[in-house]
Formats: C-alpha cells, structure tokens, sequence
C-alpha cells in the first residue's frame, strides 16, 4: 500500500493527511473547495512547525512529510489511492452517496474506511459492491496526539481487509484494536460516554457537587480527568446525543440521560465551548 487519499480536510480529515504523510505515505486530500482543503493543509503545516520547534523533526523532515501531500476537490483524482479513509460531515446520506462513487472509481483492490463515529459501517458499505473491503477506522481527535485507532468490522468485512488496514495502522505509529461487530460507540464510547452520564445522575441526585465527582474520580479511581471535566470539554449536546442514541438502538434503560443533561442543554449550557457547563469558563 502506497498512496492513501483522505476525503474531508476538516478537524479529523487535516490529522489523518498527517500522520499518514508521516508513516511515509503519498496522501491526496480532497474537500468540497480549494479554499477548505488549504486550511486542512496549514494546520498540518502549524504542527508540523510545532514539532521541529519541540526538535521532534528537524526541517527536512517536515518538507518530506509536506511533500508527500497533495490535495484536490475533484473525487475523481483519487481514482489512484490504495486506501480511502472518508472524514466527510456525519451524514449517512453523503457518506452514502460517496461511498457509491468510490467503488466506481476506485481500483479493485481499494479499502475504503470511514471514520464516522456513529453511522453504521454495514449501511455505508451497502452502497458499494465490495462491502467485504468496507471497514471503519475511527480516529480520536486531536488525531496527532491520540494513540487509539479502532477498526470497526461491518456485516461483511473480510478478515485480510482488517490485517491491510492493522498494518496501515502500525506503520503511521497508532495502536489499533479490533470492533468485531459494528455496534453503536464501538469501545470507547460504549464505556466513556456511559461513565460521564453516571457521573451527571450523581450530581443530578443530590449525592455530591461537579467538583467532588472530579475529585473523587481523579483521586480516587487515579483518572487524570475527571468525568464532569471531560464532558465539559467535549460538548454536554455531543455526550447527550451519544447516549439517547444508545437508548434508542439498545432500547435498555440504563443508557437512559438523567434530566439535568438536557436541562443544561435548554439553557444553553454546552460546556467550554459555550463558556459554562458543569464548570464556568
Ligand atoms: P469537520 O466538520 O471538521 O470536517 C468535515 C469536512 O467534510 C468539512 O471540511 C466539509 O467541507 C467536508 N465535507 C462536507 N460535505 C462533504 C462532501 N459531500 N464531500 C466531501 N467533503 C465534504 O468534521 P470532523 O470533526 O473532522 O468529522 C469528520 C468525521 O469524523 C465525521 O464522520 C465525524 O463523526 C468523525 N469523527 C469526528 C471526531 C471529532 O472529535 N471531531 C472524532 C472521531 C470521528
């Protein structure tokens, strides 16, 4: 496997155009407008440049990495790559539609991954003949940093289509683990997003305050965050979401949200991105 094309040059689509550029891979990354892709490309270069600063790479070794990437809007251009890895927006029917495209344009031999956090890997490879080289490769912002890579198995996933992607997987430096069924949140979520929705009820119920919860957890259960934190950083709408969907797919109430989250939601309490959530910022 040699050229890797990335669709989406957004938050997650710019880190994955990055480390694969760093495990030696010639990476095309396409988005809807030249303009959108070229931001994807600066970030790449900003981390690249904080990382010479950090002496974790000398120049050279940036420009190396800078010039393995090439970017396009065409889809077309991607005809070439022996692995797609889809990052677009997290809409089924686009992934969908992309994912037809793909399978015509592409080489036979083609894996095509998404890195959809909540889509159905089985749905999306249905739009394609080769559901079979269809897989999700679920990456954790900010991708760079995150070690964890989970490669999330659809109904028809073959078991050398997983060897190829472990292998792509071990080359760009991430530790990968196997989702053999495709089920709602895979493994981190699955536990994560529970975990923090407990953490609302025992506030929720009287029993302690955020900062206590927080406290108890990092010092009690040796976590270096607490759970309240974490939620605040990653959004109380996104952790509510997560676990309605939860609710509805497994139908089991202990995945049910306590009313506080959603409480917090209608009074525009989103968490640090909108300056208050468990904590004020
Ligand atoms: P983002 O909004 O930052 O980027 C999405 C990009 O897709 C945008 O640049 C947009 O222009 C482009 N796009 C939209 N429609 C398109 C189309 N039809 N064809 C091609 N490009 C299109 O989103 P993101 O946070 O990078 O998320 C991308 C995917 O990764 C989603 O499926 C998301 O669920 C998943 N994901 C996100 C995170 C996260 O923390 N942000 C973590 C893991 C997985």
């Amino acid at each position: 496997m040699e050229k890797v094309a990335i669709l989406g040059a957004g938050i997650m689509g710019a880190g994955i155009a990055q480390v694969a550029a760093q495990g030696g891979y010639q990476v095309i990354l396409r988005d809807l407008q030249q303009s959108i892709v070229l931001d994807g490309l600066r970030t790449v270069e900003k981390n690249l440049q904080k990382a010479v600063e950090k002496k974790q790479l000398n120049a050279q070794q940036r420009d190396e990495i800078l010039s393995r990437i090439s970017t396009c809007t065409d889809l077309a251009e991607v005809h070439a790559a022996d692995l797609v890895i889809e990052a677009v927006v997290e809409n089924m029917a686009v992934k969908k539609q992309i994912f037809a495209e793909l399978d015509h344009l592409c080489q036979s031999h083609t894996l095509l991954a998404t890195n959809t956090s909540s889509l159905s890997i089985t749905e999306i490879a249905s739009a394609t003949r080769r559901p079979d080289k269809v897989l999700g490769m679920h990456f954790f912002n900010p991708v760079p940093v995150m070690k964890l890579v989970e490669l999330v198995k659809g109904m028809e996933t073959s078991d050398e289509t997983i060897d190829i992607a472990r292998q792509f997987v071990k080359h760009i430096g991430k530790e990968e683990v196997v989702v053999h069924r495709d089920s709602p949140g895979y493994i981190v979520n699955r536990i994560l997003v529970p975990f923090i929705n407990e953490a609302t009820f025992v506030v929720g119920e009287g029993l302690a305050d955020a900062e206590a919860v927080d406290m108890a957890m990092k010092y009690g259960a040796g976590m270096p965050m607490g759970p309240l934190e974490l939620a605040d950083m990653i959004g109380l709408d996104i952790i509510y979401a997560v676990i309605l969907a939860f609710y509805n797919e497994f139908r089991d109430p202990k995945y049910r949200p306590h009313h506080l989250l959603s409480t917090m939601i209608r009074a525009g309490y989103l968490g640090r991105k909108s300056g208050r959530g468990f904590y004020r910022y």
